[in-house]
């Protein structure tokens, strides 16, 4: 644990809570940062405000509705069904999204007078995001520490672990059940498992599926070895 204040970006989704509790375990003081930005439900705020609470940790909601009327797609408005052609980004693409969203969670974090910054980013599962790559972070970082001469320092946790890694990680931080039953990733808006049918469904049960076939092979293991 180190005595310092971190700001974790948090959507209420899978990685950004799984991010939230590697923050709580690595730094005494941990605010979140979420981003308002026309989602398609309402529903993923108050899901990540219900997550803050259980966990104790200040929530600051920035109203970025302006993304919508920058790049309108099938995240930003409800009028567009969410779809993803083999070879291509996904239309939920918002150009630009991370370095926005780093960039006001850098200066909220610098008048709290926090260093860390932490995202859920990750290049291995990545669906050709841009800024999702490492590089793009570590540019970014160099960025935001020559804009506000300061020393930020960009974590990003999940950045080279694929979905089932990422349950690994929130099971070795005791966070496993709460993460699959509280969380929401689905596009329908439905918490924990979800409706199983949307990509983001799709992709958080294969991921948990190769996990838990893991955990489950360990576990019989060591029910062998006692035996
Ligand atoms: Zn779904």
């Amino acid at each position: 644990m180190i005595k310092d204040k971190a700001v974790v970006v948090f959507s209420g989704g899978q990685d950004s809570t799984t991010c939230l509790f590697w923050a709580k375990k690595n730094y005494s003081e941990v605010e979140t940062i979420t981003f308002d930005y026309g989602q398609r439900h309402k529903l993923e705020i108050e899901c990540a405000a219900s997550i803050a609470a259980d966990l104790g940790v200040k929530q600051t909601v920035l109203d970025m509705s302006l993304l919508s009327q920058l790049a309108p797609n099938a995240l930003t408005r409800h009028d567009v069904d969410i779809t993803h052609e083999e070879g291509q980004l996904p239309n939920t693409t918002v150009d630009g999204r991370n370095l926005l969203f780093l960039s006001f969670a850098a200066i909220v974090a610098k008048q709290i007078g926090a260093r860390h910054l932490i995202t859920g980013v990750c290049e291995t599962d990545f669906s050709g995001y841009p800024d999702c790559r490492d590089v793009f972070i570590k540019s970014l970082n160099v960025t935001l520490n020559l804009s506000m001469d300061y020393n930020f320092v960009v974590h990003t946790p999940l950045m080279w672990l694929n979905k089932a890694e990422t349950w690994q990680m929130s099971d070795e931080l005791g966070a496993f059940d709460y993460i699959r039953n509280r969380t929401l990733t689905c596009y329908n808006g439905i918490i924990g498992d979800g409706c199983g049918e949307c990509p983001a469904c799709k992709l958080r049960k294969a991921g948990l599926d190769q996990y838990l076939a893991v955990r489950n092979d360990s576990a019989s293991l060591k029910g062998g070895a006692e035996g």
